[in-house]
């Protein structure tokens, strides 16, 4: 069995925070797939990774196996207790570059936060957060990662049978929005100001000589989810279940339960079957961000000032500036997707005119900027390309220059619905796991044009482009 060199300072905060619980053994662990350079970075040689290890049957040493505690606003409605229920924190690593890590097993049993859960994932799930989320890890965003994927031998029991298989999850940390909401609802401020102090540490290290350290805590988490979510927009990202207890308070995208790309363009866009008020939809993402920030805000009030009142005054004026903030990173991304390296007042309303054609039309959200990029003039865009290029001809590049700038922030391939499902149903039917392990290659290099990949770059067929989603995980 491979060295992992834990230190797991969470497991070392109060108990309250916590639940020590170990991975329940399975039948018949089998590896379908280890992440070798993710183990590299983390200091773990790849070749000793076994299924043993993957599914919880084997501890490494200097595990200390816990369930973590949070609450979490589910659709609007708080949830006062949630916790791991189907997740155990095996511990943290520094890896190569300084960055401390969790390391996590989802699907590995119950835990005591489980309730009426099995604690089990099934396979395809699984396979889907292990593709998608390298994927976004591939297109620059940030995002959980997957370590390793093994089956159980198992059967668990959702709609219909399916076969069990556990992920191995590594991220900057797994707290929450839901995480601060745990402790201030009990009022438990001992364990929210050991918390506080834990995240700064890790996260958000500049911050420890602040003056107000929890009110520059809450800028912070504000500047990385607007970072976050206007990164998600532009390449069409619908994370699909926006509760603060799926909010992470480092800023990376976490919990890749119902979450799809959008192909023809429309704002309004929704995938999960249970969002049926579209609260997740893709153009509700940035004030649900904003939204889920007022809950972490909240949390935060006692430590803003001594007066209630002042306290509010000053949490209510910080989340009112998150439209600002979340502009700036949505105006800065979608420049560079129209090849723009200057700045002009008109830059906004040329973007919203595009997306606008692009509705009207709907057109492929992917395929017409890569074609924009590629010198491509999209027959939908006629009406708009005329002041686009008057736009570029103020704008100081060559066209050679302004065009790899595009190529780089404007992707060819995306996990496509479609080919996702392909590819899961390839697995859990027959066992087939080669699309799996194609279309990550293809994802791992998603600014390129690769040979032979061509149906990964194209649009669902007609037919196929309704898309369903299932929380059922
Ligand atoms: P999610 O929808 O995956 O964000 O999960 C919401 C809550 O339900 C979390 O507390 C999970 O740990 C819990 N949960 C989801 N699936 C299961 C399961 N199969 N068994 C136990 N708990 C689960
Ligand atoms: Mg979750």
């Amino acid at each position: 069995m491979t060295e992992i060199l834990f230190d797991n300072t969470y497991a070392r905060l109060p108990g309250t925070m916590h639940v020590g619980v170990a991975p329940t053994a399975v039948r018949a662990p089998r590896l379908i797939k280890v992440n070798g350079p993710l183990a590299l970075e983390l200091g773990i040689d790849p070749a000793g990774l076994t299924a043993e290890m993957a599914v919880g049957n084997a501890l490494p040493a200097g595990a200390t196996p816990i369930a973590q505690a949070y609450a979490g606003h589910q659709f609007g409605n708080f949830v006062p207790q949630l916790g791991d229920g189907r997740a155990i924190l095996l511990g943290e690593v520094v890896d190569r570059t300084g960055k401390r890590r969790d390391i996590q097993l989802k699907g590995a049993g119950p835990t005591p936060f489980s309730r009426r859960g099995d604690g089990r994932a099934a396979l395809g799930p699984v396979l889907r957060e292990y593709l998608v989320s390298e994927a976004m890890q591939a297109l620059g965003i940030p995002t959980t990662r997957a370590l390793m994927a093994a089956t159980t031998g198992e059967r668990v029991y959702r709609e219909e049978v399916l076969p069990g298989a556990v992920l191995t999850r590594v991220a900057a940390s797994h707290i929450r929005v839901g995480t601060f909401q745990f402790f201030a609802v009990r009022k438990d401020h001992a364990s929210l100001q050991a918390l506080i102090g834990h995240v700064i540490a890790r996260h958000y290290p500049e911050l420890a000589t602040s003056e107000n350290k929890e009110l520059a805590l809450l800028d912070a988490v504000m500047e990385a989810q607007a970072a976050l979510v206007a990164r998600w927009v532009q390449v069409g990202f619908i994370h699909g279940v926006m509760n603060t207890d799926n909010s992470s308070i480092s800023g990376e995208t976490i919990d890749y339960g119902p979450c799809a790309f959008m192909e023809a363009y429309d704002p309004g866009t929704v995938f999960s079957s249970i969002d049926t008020h579209g609260r997740y939809a893709y153009a509700n993402q940035a004030p649900i961000a904003q939204w889920n920030l007022a809950r972490l805000a909240e949390t935060l009030l006692p430590f803003l000032d001594e007066n209630r009142e002042d306290a509010i005054r000053i949490a209510t004026e910080r989340i009112e500036g998150f439209p600002a903030i979340y502009t700036r990173y949505w105006l800065k991304g979608f420049r560079a997707k129209i090849g723009l390296v200057s700045e002009e007042e008109g830059d906004l309303d040329l973007i919203q005119a595009l997306l606008d054609a692009m509705q009207m039309a709907r057109a492929d959200f992917t395929l017409t900027f890569r074609a924009l990029s590629t010198g491509g003039n999209p027959e939908a865009l006629a009406e708009w390309l005329p002041a686009w290029r008057d736009r570029l001809a103020r704008d100081p590049q060559r066209a050679e220059e302004r065009q790899a700038l595009m190529r780089a922030v404007n992707p060819a391939y995306i996990p496509r619905n479609h080919l996702v499902e392909e590819m899961i149903q390839a697995a859990v039917e027959r066992g087939d796991y080669g699309p799996f392990e194609e279309m990550l290659r293809v994802l791992m290099t998603p600014y390129e044009e690769q040979a032979g990949a061509e149906r990964y770059a194209e649009a669902a067929a007609e037919g196929q482009g309704v898309y369903r989603t299932y929380c059922g995980t």
